[in-house]
């Protein structure tokens, strides 16, 4: 039965569709999706065994996979190691000097890694921690800038089994010191300093603080980057260098049992406290390994950028694992997009030749704020393949990021989440594209858009995301948490919940209208803040907004919103009423917000997320519970 009250309103209309070129479908893997995705869904044992049969395993699988919901194990009964997967089967090829790592600081300094040198290091730095003791399901946290010696140390744990809790070095002591405790980690990896807009971060002043009520860490190593170097106190305390001085750059990679935990890995805390996301060797590189190769047609000489942190999921993903997994050239940089001017992405795009670019909507919205004359000055022809993660891309973003970049580079939308580990929902180059929507799953992923009660909607009814079947590189539990996993698979029976609400259109396109707990509940409507938000940023005077519901004596909820406004328009009666108007025109009367507040800033996670709630908490005068995530 159809619970209409469960049900979210869909009002957004967008009739564009927009084909990929001739050129871009020849070229890509995968040419008819329609087809491969009916084959991969039809067995998706089938499509995951071959997919893992492209990559390098000690010992073969006796099964693809083990599932006792909503318990999963993939490729049970092999051996493998991530680490080997992403290096030693390269550097026995030509491949070895081929570049894996182009990095660029912010003030423009480079470092080039090849496959045969970061196998090198990442060996040496494997035998560092072996020596200072460390083995197999042991933890580490990694609190580094974005700097080489990051992935180094990611790949490094994982060649010896040792569990990586990588940590944004955005975030402060006690956040830093909390999620140390909850791994246990036995030793620290840091850096003395990491660049912010031409500013110096005390890194290690922080891991200090954080460190001192931690007793598992027996061992700090600090990479100095500034000198005179930081005092350290030996021998707790050692520097990078010298920690690696005299380390043979051979270590054998571990051979691991599939399922051996990779990483633990903190989601964003956008809805609340963050959960410890456990993935594993196996199936995660399975899935992180396809969805790079054909969600961007991940070629032999691509120059691929993605502009996210490896302290995110989106970095361990698809900067260090998924890339390097396909032998690719991976480019990263140091700093924000807006330093020291906004056209420093556009620059390095065109600097260095970059063909493959991965970005948010945030950081979209950002640089349309500055105006197209920045991505105007530079030569960006060498793109191929672009994408965005993070929030669903309303159309007037997608729109100038497919006009500024030349008007033909196909946009994957990729829907996924900490917890999925891999791209669950996009595009690929060859599939026709519509502004705003996700598009399809991803092959031998079946998706759908239900009622709680598990049941499909029709087309274009809003309901819950939620994923039908186990795929590989899915989080495996919560960790020390088991039951706040099983959550994920029990809040709608039979299917994985995502949170998000999102409706499917007559084509089976998804679209994506925010999450769950955002829902506004206005006159017995249910309206995603997405949509709304939309409308708001499509006006001309708007650069950012985002949208509440507020208590409301007859209505249930008013929706109030918060704008920004873009450079050059001053609030007045008369543009608040426009911007009412354009969401009349937009979506129709239910959607008009009763309260519109220009403001400066917006709420937002450190990896530049809306936090409503935190919005929410403040404009009813009530507790934002944990704000740990939240960017000052
Ligand atoms: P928390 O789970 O702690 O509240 P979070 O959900 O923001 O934080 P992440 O795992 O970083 O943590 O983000 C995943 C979420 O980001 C998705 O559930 C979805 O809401 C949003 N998202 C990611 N990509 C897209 C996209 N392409 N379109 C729409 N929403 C997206
Ligand atoms: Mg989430």
């Amino acid at each position: 039965m159809k619970a209409p009250d469960e049900n979210i309103e869909n009002l957004l209309r967008v009739d564009r569709v927009v084909y990929p070129t001739p050129e871009t479908k020849s070229r890509s893997y995968i040419q008819d999706y329609e087809s491969e995705y009916r084959r991969s869904i039809a067995d998706p044992e089938a499509f995951w065994d071959k997919v893992a049969r492209e990559l390098d395993w000690f010992t073969p699988w006796q099964r693809v996979l083990d599932w006792k919901y909503p318990w999963a194990k993939w490729f049970v009964g092999a051996t493998c190691n991530i680490s080997y997967n992403c290096l030693d089967r390269h550097v026995k090829t030509w491949r070895r000097n081929k570049v894996a790592v182009i990095w660029v600081g912010e003030q423009g300094q480079e470092r080039i890694l090849t496959y045969g040198e970061l196998f090198r290091q990442v060996n040496r730095c494997a035998n560092a921690l072996k020596a200072l003791g460390l083995r197999k399901g042991d933890r580490a946290s990694i609190y580094l800038p974005k700097i080489p010696e990051q992935i180094v140390a990611m790949l490094a744990c994982a060649r010896i089994g040792v569990i990586h809790s990588v940590v944004y070095s955005g975030f402060s002591a006690p956040a830093l010191e909390s999620r140390i405790r909850d791994a246990e980690s036995r030793v620290v990896i840091t850096a003395d300093v990491g660049y912010d807009r031409g500013k110096s971060i005390n890194l290690k002043g922080v891991v200090d603080q954080a460190v001192a009520n931690c007793s598992s860490v027996e061992t700090v190593v600090v990479v100095r980057r500034e000198t005179p170097g930081v005092p350290l106190a030996a021998p707790k305390e050692i520097d990078w260098n010298d920690w690696l001085e005299g380390e043979k750059p051979v270590c054998a990679a571990e051979p691991l049992d599939a399922e051996a935990p990779l990483y633990i890995l903190y989601t964003s805390g956008t809805t609340g406290k963050p959960k410890g996301v456990v993935h594993v060797h196996g199936g995660y590189m399975v899935g992180t390994y396809i969805t790079t190769k054909y969600v961007f047609d991940l070629k032999e000489d691509d120059i691929y950028f993605c502009v996210a942190d490896p302290g995110w999921v989106t970095g361990h993903s698809y900067i260090v694992y998924g890339p390097l997994l396909n032998g690719a050239t991976i480019l990263t940089a140091e700093g924000k997009p807006d330093y020291p001017n906004p056209g420093r992405w556009w620059h390095l795009i065109e600097r260095y030749g970059v063909s493959i670019f991965y970005t948010t909507p945030t950081a979209i919205r950002l640089l349309m704020k500055y105006g197209e004359e920045w991505p105007k000055k530079y030569d960006l022809s060498t793109l191929r393949v672009l994408g965005t993660v993070g929030e669903p891309i309303n159309p007037e973003a997608w729109e100038w990021y497919h006009r500024v970049t030349g008007g033909t580079r196909p946009i994957m939308d990729t829907w996924w989440q900490t917890e999925t580990g891999m791209i669950l929902v996009t595009p690929l180059p060859s599939v026709p594209l519509k502004p705003g929507s996700a598009t399809r799953p991803f092959l031998g992923v079946e998706a759908d858009v239900v009622d709680r009660q598990g049941k499909s909607l029709p087309a274009n009814a809003g309901g819950f995301a939620v994923i039908k079947t186990p795929w590989p590189s899915m989080m495996r539990t919560i960790y020390k948490d088991p039951d706040r996993y099983k959550v994920y698979w029990e809040t709608i029976p039979n299917c994985y919940t995502a949170g998000d609400v999102c409706r499917k259109d007559a084509d089976g396109y998804l679209w994506f209208m925010g999450r769950a707990d955002d829902v506004i509940k206005v006159a017995g409507n249910r309206i995603g803040t997405a949509e709304v938000e939309s409308a708001l940023v499509s006006h001309q005077a708007v650069a950012e907004a985002a949208v509440i519901g507020k208590p409301h004596k007859t209505v249930g909820e008013a929706i109030k919103a918060f704008v920004i406004l873009k450079q050059g328009h001053q609030q007045s009666p008369a543009l608040i009423q426009s911007l009412k108007d354009q969401v009349l025109k937009e979506l129709g009367k239910i959607a008009v917000p009763q309260e519109i507040e220009v403001v400066e800033s917006l709420p937002k996670t450190r990896s530049g997320k809306i936090m409503r709630r935190v919005l929410k908490a403040k404009e009813l005068g009530q507790d934002p519970g944990d704000i740990s995530t939240l960017e000052e």
